[in-house]
């Protein structure tokens, strides 16, 4: 049993104005982008160091109660929601860079910094960071969700850009896992089971990421297809012919309507693939060609690329607000996110079964997706007074996840599991779900660490 009183007392002593019980700040720490109700906790902690953040989880521990790490809440499957009630840690005050380490192209950050102010902050070391989901999140938060974006295809997902983590364990325990070297065989990767671990095995207070250095040139790319089939079976091609892209972005014509409404592109409202490619000034314009070759083949229509910076920032920002960008296209309507993952060569297929699925069942539910790794989304878009048809998008999306199960894929290559996908672990995984627990158990073996997220321990 949790005393959430005595946790509360304790803390008010700890950390006095910065524990925050009223209502208007932990319905802000109750709700969330996707569709799951209004779920406060009893307390938001506004953590200030590491120190701090411990002597929080050692209270909490003390009195058996939740505790709830919380980036910025952008999380799409539930996963910062206090189901359990308890004390949620906002960490958006812990946002300082630590160290850049330019000749290792490295940086040691506080989790609550954003990935755009991150990479303000680097705009005058001439290296970046790639990682970029659609929000913009917080690098906790990313590195807890194992997040991606659209350059994960070149740079890789936060598992590739993480090299080394400071963590708070549920004992309160401070620890450092990984170094800033490259590679490591030393022992178990602990860094790597942190990564993706949603805040239920520990809260992460510093993040050593890898950084990259901006390419030469860079040219951006549009494309038109009459049907996503070709679309996909372009990119199908590149991806196996070994084309070096460092984006490859699906979009269906309900995508490309929002974003004509919404960004103004005066782009045709055919299904249309965004491409980026890094190099250098002549590799930039070989891979363009190339691409442009292959969409040809693939019956592809008008394509159109550019060094220009404000051509690629224009294209970028767009794709980059397309969740609200396709919500605007019905307004009123409630959005839900759902994202998979299949090798390469399901792609079309999954794509456009999902597609027909939508079709045949009057959804509307546009689809996009960072189709370079076999990642795709599909929005679907609710009258909030028709319960059925929230009731029909879980069915369809029910049906997305076991086809891409049954495809040798994932029911989520970005969002993560939250509350939202439990009920496909046991399938995705078989019994390494359960060895997912056992670690549960050793490192939380009160179940204080976001219960209720990941895995299923009572
Ligand atoms: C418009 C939109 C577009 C999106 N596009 C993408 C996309 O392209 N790719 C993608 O991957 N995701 C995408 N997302 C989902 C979301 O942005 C990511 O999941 C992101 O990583 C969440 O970061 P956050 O800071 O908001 O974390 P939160 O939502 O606050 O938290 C997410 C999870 O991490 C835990 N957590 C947070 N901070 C810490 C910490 N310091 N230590 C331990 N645990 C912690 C929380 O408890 C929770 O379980 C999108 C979301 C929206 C709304």
């Amino acid at each position: 049993m949790s005393d959430i009183a005595a946790t509360i007392a304790d803390l008010k002593n700890l950390l006095g104005e910065r524990l925050n019980t009223s209502r208007a700040v932990l319905d802000l720490h109750g709700a969330n982008e996707a569709y799951f109700p209004l779920t406060p906790p009893d307390a938001v902690a506004f953590a200030k160091n590491t120190q701090e953040v411990s002597d929080i989880v050692k209270v909490c521990a003390k009195y058996n109660c939740p505790i709830v790490p919380w980036g910025v809440g952008t999380s799409l499957e539930g996963h910062a929601l206090a189901v359990k009630g308890g004390v949620t840690i906002n960490l958006s005050e812990m946002d300082k860079i630590v160290q850049i380490y330019q000749e290792d192209l490295l940086a040691v950050v506080q989790p609550g910094i954003t990935r755009e102010v991150l990479n303000e902050e680097l705009r005058a070391t001439g290296l970046f960071f790639p990682v970029d989901p659609g929000a913009n999140a917080t690098i906790g938060g990313m590195t807890a969700t194992r997040a991606s974006g659209t350059t994960a295809v070149r740079y890789g997902t936060m598992k590739e850009n993480v090299l080394a983590l400071e963590v708070v364990l549920a004992d309160g325990r401070i620890i450092h896992t990984g170094t800033r070297a490259k590679k490591s065989s030393a022992g178990y990767d602990l860094t790597h089971l942190m990564v993706g671990s949603e805040g239920t095995l520990g809260i992460i207070t510093e993040v050593t990421l890898r950084l990259q250095g901006q390419p030469e040139a860079i040219a951006a790319a549009v494309c038109d297809f009459e049907d996503i089939e070709s679309a996909v079976n372009t990119v199908i091609t590149a991806v196996q012919m070994g084309v070096p892209m460092a984006r490859m972005e699906l979009l269906d014509t309900l995508s490309m309507q929002a974003l004509n409404q919404y960004s103004h592109l005066g782009l045709p409202e055919k299904p249309h693939l965004f491409m980026e490619f890094h190099g250098s000034t002549a590799s930039v314009a070989e891979q363009s060609e190339i691409m442009k070759e292959l969409a040809a083949d693939m019956g592809g229509g008008d394509f159109q690329w550019s060094t220009k910076t404000e051509d690629r920032n224009k294209l970028w920002h767009a794709r980059h607000t397309a969740f609200f960008a396709t919500k605007a296209l019905k307004p009123g309507f409630d959005g839900m996110s759902t994202d998979v993952c299949v090798p390469i060569s399901k792609l079309a297929e999954a794509i456009t079964e999902t597609a027909k699925d939508a079709a045949d069942n009057g959804m509307f539910a546009p689809i996009l997706g960072h189709v370079g790794d076999g990642n795709y989304h599909t929005l679907f878009l609710t009258d909030p007074n028709k319960p059925e048809e929230l009731a029909m998008a879980q069915k369809l999306a029910h049906r997305m996840n076991t086809r891409a199960i049954e495809m040798g894929g994932t029911v989520t290559g970005e969002h993560g599991i939250g509350m939202g996908k439990m009920k496909y672990m046991a399938e995705e995984h078989g019994a390494a779900w359960s060895v997912m627990a056992d670690i549960k158990r050793t490192l939380d073996p009160q179940n204080v660490m976001n219960p209720g997220k990941v895995v299923q321990i009572n």
